[in-house]
């Protein structure tokens, strides 16, 4: 990861500066973009993925969620 990947693309937090270098690294996740179920390879693409702070993940997800309501997996 580089120091550009410590800001989450959804809200642009940097977690570097705001909780520091080792805190900052582990606190944000990945989010992949790609829907899985209408893709008919598995196949691990970093583009797919965006780096997210939990809160935007979770947001993202429940969107995700409202957007498609018989879809219960996260
Ligand atoms: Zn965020
Ligand atoms: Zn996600």
């Amino acid at each position: 990861m580089t120091d550009s990947n410590k800001i989450c693309e959804f809200c642009n937090v940097n977690f570097k500066n705001k909780y520091g270098p080792e805190l900052g690294e582990f606190f944000l996740e990945l989010h992949e973009t790609l829907d899985l179920k209408k893709t008919k390879y598995k196949k691990i693409d970093i583009s797919n993925f965006k780096v997210i702070c939990p809160n935007c993940h979770k947001i993202e997800h429940e969107k995700m969620r409202m957007r498609k309501p018989m879809d219960n997996n996260v």
